[in-house]
C-alpha cells in the first residue's frame, strides 16, 4: 500500500504532529468522513483526505475549509495519525494567505471589533424580541482577543483577499 506524499509545505503542516507521515491511504477514516461521504468527487478511492494532501497547493487551500473539524478520522485511523490537526494548520496558512472564505475574515474582523462572531447590534435586537436584556462589548475581552491575535498572527488579515 502507497504511504501518503504531501506535495506542499511539509514541515509548516506536520509542526503540530508528524504523525501523518504514516498515513497508507488505507481509507479507513474515509468512511467516517462527512465530506468523502458526501461530496460527489470523493470515494474512497479518491478521498477528501487524500485529495487534501496530494493536489496542488492553491487546490488545497481553498478546498481545506470543506473539513469541519469532526474528529472522525482522528478517531478511526488504525495508524493514530492525526488529519484533523494537520488540516487545523492548513487552515491557518490558508488564512495567512488570503485562501479562507470571506466569510471566514468577517467573522474574525467582527470578533477583533466587539469580540464576539454576532454584531452584538443584531444580537440585542433578537435578546429584545425575546424579552432579554440586550449585552454590552466587554472593553477587557476586546483587549485581550487583540492581543492574542497579534501574537498568533490572526491580525492584520481580517480584511481578507
Ligand atoms: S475532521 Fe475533516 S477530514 Fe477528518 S473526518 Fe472530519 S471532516 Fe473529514
Ligand atoms: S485511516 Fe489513517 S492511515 Fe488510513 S487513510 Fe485515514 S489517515 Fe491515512
Amino acid at each position: 500500500m502507497e504511504v501518503l506524499r504531501l506535495k506542499y509545505e511539509k514541515n509548516e503542516i506536520l509542526k503540530k504532529d508528524k504523525a501523518i507521515e504514516v498515513c497508507f491511504k488505507c481509507s479507513t477514516c474515509s468512511k467516517f468522513c462527512p465530506i468523502t461521504q458526501n461530496v460527489k468527487k470523493y470515494n474512497l478511492e479518491n478521498s477528501f483526505v487524500t485529495h487534501l494532501f496530494e493536489t496542488e497547493k492553491e487546490v488545497a487551500l481553498n478546498d481545506v475549509w470543506m473539513c469541519c473539524a469532526c474528529e472522525k478520522c482522528l478517531i478511526t485511523c488504525p495508524q493514530d495519525t492525526n488529519p484533523t490537526d494537520a488540516f487545523t494548520n492548513l487552515k491557518e496558512i490558508s488564512y495567512r494567505e488570503g485562501h479562507a472564505p470571506e466569510t471566514v475574515y468577517r467573522l474574525v474582523d467582527q470578533l477583533l471589533q466587539e469580540g464576539t462572531v454576532y454584531a452584538l447590534k443584531f444580537t440585542n435586537l433578537a435578546r429584545k424580541r425575546a424579552g432579554m436584556k440586550g449585552i454590552e462589548k466587554n472593553e477587557k475581552s476586546v483587549e485581550e482577543i487583540n492581543k492574542l491575535a497579534e501574537k498568533t498572527g490572526l491580525k492584520g488579515k481580517e480584511g481578507g483577499k
